[in-house]
């Protein structure tokens, strides 16, 4: 049945996505044709006043153009498989990030004398993070959950991408509901009022409609994305630790997340700002990698102050986790 299940969602994968750009669309067509001819009159306007439209103008075509960018990368962007070789060094590399990428081997060394595993469905090394998805039938690094919504899942490689076309969308949303509050007035005023415009009456109370219920969600979902990325966490890792955390305050422990940095670095880790790109490059529509190769993730101090067994019983208790993936439907 589950199988079934995850055939399904794989298939319908593509009509979920032309689905949501078409209703993305819908709303910036909706946004050119109607929202802005109404909210700004051009010919009455002083200069300053021009200047302010264009400018405008230029930042929603920002908007549009992130939100696009980002949706395109998270779809086509492989989310991380474990059989990809995670050790390349490319030739522009600085000494600090040939540094990082040594660090990074060692680490990948030590980590597997300690966890030598491999997954039960796909038969390859599973480094620790990553989870096998059954509708990709595929393990994945650093993996959070299989979106029908972007045909992928949401992995290391493209979770980045996956999050900022949330926040784009719903600033977008936001922003549409606001300014087309009353161009709907008048839309739906069918006695009263004449409609100039190029874009049908009802069409326009449908997107506002639609903004709002997409906003609402999305922003939900990408609120539980910042939370989970400020306690350096994965939606997976979420339920686990949540246990964990239980298990230790019962025993009278107090539960240490391995990857959790400080809130602060923890964003900074996530969007990889700090080695090679600045905090503004997120406001940038161009790819950018996360850190590091997704096979090994540096762990905290407070983990290492733990003593050994509990290091080592933290550890199983992930990777029981990850064997469960591979236990489902076999
Ligand atoms: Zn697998
Ligand atoms: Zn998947």
């Amino acid at each position: 049945m589950a199988k079934i299940v995850d055939r399904a969602i794989w298939n319908i994968g593509p009509l979920f996505i032309v689905i949501a750009v078409i209703l993305v669309d819908l709303c910036a067509l909706a946004y050119y044709l109607v929202v802005f001819p109404y909210t700004y009159n051009w010919s009455d306007a002083s200069i300053l006043r021009r200047i302010y439209i264009i400018a405008t103008l230029a930042f929603t075509f920002y908007m549009v153009y992130c939100i696009h960018f980002h949706y395109y990368m998270a779809i086509r962007t492989p989310p991380g498989g474990t059989a990809d070789s995670g050790r390349t060094s490319r030739p522009d590399q600085t000494s600090e990030e040939q540094e990082a990428s040594l660090r990074q081997v060692l680490l990948e060394m030590e980590e597997y004398d300690e966890y030598p595993r491999t997954c039960k469905k796909c038969h390859q090394p599973k480094p620790e993070r990553a989870h096998h998805c059954s509708v990709c039938n595929s393990c994945v690094l650093r993996f959070d959950h299989h979106c029908p919504w972007i045909h992928n899942c949401v992995g290391h490689f493209n979770h980045r991408y996956f999050v900022l076309f949330m926040t784009y969308m719903v600033v977008s949303a936001a922003y549409f509901a606001v300014f087309s509050w009353r161009p709907f007035i008048i839309s739906i005023d069918f006695v009263n009022t004449e409609w100039p415009y190029y874009f049908p009456r009802p069409l326009l109370a449908f997107a506002l409609i639609l903004a709002i219920c997409m906003g609402l969600a999305l922003g939900a979902l990408c609120a539980w994305h910042y939370y989970l990325i400020l306690t350096a966490q994965t939606t997976v890792e979420f339920y686990n630790n949540y246990y964990e955390k239980g298990l230790a305050k019962s025993e009278g422990e107090i539960f240490v997340n391995m990857y959790n940095f400080g809130a602060k670095e923890n964003l900074k880790r996530f969007f990889n700002i700090g080695d090679r790109y600045r905090w503004y490059t997120v406001f940038y529509p161009i790819p950018i990698p996360p850190r590091g190769a997704g096979r090994v993730f540096e762990k905290c101090e407070e983990f290492y102050q733990l003593s050994h067994s509990r290091q080592r019983n933290q550890i199983r208790a992930n990777q029981e986790v990850q064997d469960l993936d591979d236990m489902k439907d076999i």
